[in-house]
């Protein structure tokens, strides 16, 4: 579909993002050549939107509006691959091969202004920070689709634990919904050979930990999906000293609101509860991030349609327990979060390694596929 010489420059930009990775809303750089290279191609451009975001619009605003979203940000990962294009700043990669998203969308960008649209608004929605910080609820919060108001939006991740030439649109759930939380428990600390003189706050922090892990055996059905994983103990300084304080600190994933609720609830009981039974206080800080990404069907199945007829295998797979912003964008208009299939024979880093790069072979299927999308829509 593309033109060699349009291919090879997409690959080139792909490797020029690696080389400068951003992050959370500090892709200025990013942004500026994204934002460049439609102009020259003759898109409406909007800079700005939750600070690094960029929208553009080819078509006069009138529907159909079909969104297509790529996410431009990298990770505090310091890069281990090795690359004649590896990052060039210390601490920072693209790990979640976002910069490959960002070509994909841009080579499709491209070929799309060639042919031009017959008919309908096509939007391109370059999103900063979906690592952790919510970029998409940002931009949604700064009026994404009041001012450029979308009746469908798509977006694609590159999936390295599926082979090339897979695609996965599920007709409902993608990924998990997604909290943080700390937990601080205090008491009386003491000498270790008196511990009748102190608190169990050692005691509470392991008990917590092993509570919290049977949440999900014991108070989900088990038809229904959760995680509940401590990641984190904090405490103590010597060998004969009871600490008089723990942090505890961990993840929590569910698909089911009703099983996110009871995730947190069983969370609070179980800590202050136990807390209590040592004699320890518990103080619990619950912060909620993703919403679960939940496809509609009528849209995983145009996405499977268009990849059936590139010659993909769109066969289920499972969802995923990560999870996703785009999750905030599909809670405003219908859509599909698409998995794009980028295994390497051999060694195949997964998402977020320090040895992970995006797979090129990739980039002009995700691109074709976007071309695609936007003639069956348009
Ligand atoms: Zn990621
Ligand atoms: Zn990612």
């Amino acid at each position: 579909m593309f033109d060699t010489a349009h291919l090879a420059q997409a690959i080139a930009w792909r490797h020029d993002l690696h080389r400068h990775p951003e992050l959370a809303f500090e892709e200025v750089r990013t942004s500026a050549m994204i934002a460049g290279l439609l102009q020259d191609w003759g898109w409406n451009v909007h800079q700005g939107m939750a600070t690094t975001g960029v929208v553009a619009t080819l078509g006069d605003g009138s529907g159909p509006r079909l969104g297509l979203r790529a996410d431009i940000d990298a990770l505090p990962i310091h890069e281990a691959t090795g690359l004649d294009y590896a990052s060039t700043i210390a601490g920072k990669m693209h790990a979640c091969g976002h910069d490959g998203h960002t070509a994909m969308l841009l080579l499709a960008a491209r070929e799309i202004a060639k042919r031009g649209v017959r008919g309908g608004s096509l939007r391109l929605i370059f999103q900063p920070a979906e690592e952790s910080e919510g970029g998409a609820k940002v931009m949604v919060d700064d009026g994404l689709f009041r001012q450029f108001p979308c009746d469908t939006v798509y977006g694609i991740h590159n999936w390295p634990g599926l082979a090339p030439g897979r695609l996965v649109a599920r007709d409902d759930q993608m990924m998990a919904a997604f909290a943080v939380f700390d937990i601080e428990i205090t008491g009386k600390g003491g000498h270790g050979a008196m511990p009748e003189q102190s608190d169990g706050v050692v005691a509470a922090a392991a008990r917590i930990a092993s509570g919290l892990q049977e949440v999900p055996a014991r108070s989900l059905s088990p038809l229904d999906t959760g995680v509940m994983s401590v990641t984190q103990i904090h405490t103590g300084s010597a060998y004969n000293i009871c600490p008089d304080s723990a942090v505890l600190r961990g993840t929590a994933r569910w698909f089911a609101p009703a099983a996110g609720d009871v995730l947190e609830t069983r969370l609070n009981q179980i800590a202050t509860g136990i807390a209590a039974s040592q004699a320890c206080q518990a103080r619990v800080d619950y912060q909620r991030r993703y919403p679960a990404t939940i496809n509609t069907a009528t849209e995983a199945a145009l996405a499977r349609d268009v990849g059936a007829a590139m010659g993909l295998d769109v066969a289920d797979a499972a969802p995923s327990m990560a999870s996703e912003d785009f999750s905030f964008m599909l809670e405003q208009v219908p859509g599909a979060y698409i998995w794009l299939g980028a295994g390497r024979d051999g060694n195949n880093p997964g998402l977020h390694a320090a040895t992970f790069d995006f797979n090129d072979a990739v980039l002009p299927v995700g691109a074709e596929f976007w071309v695609r999308l936007a003639e069956r829509v348009l």
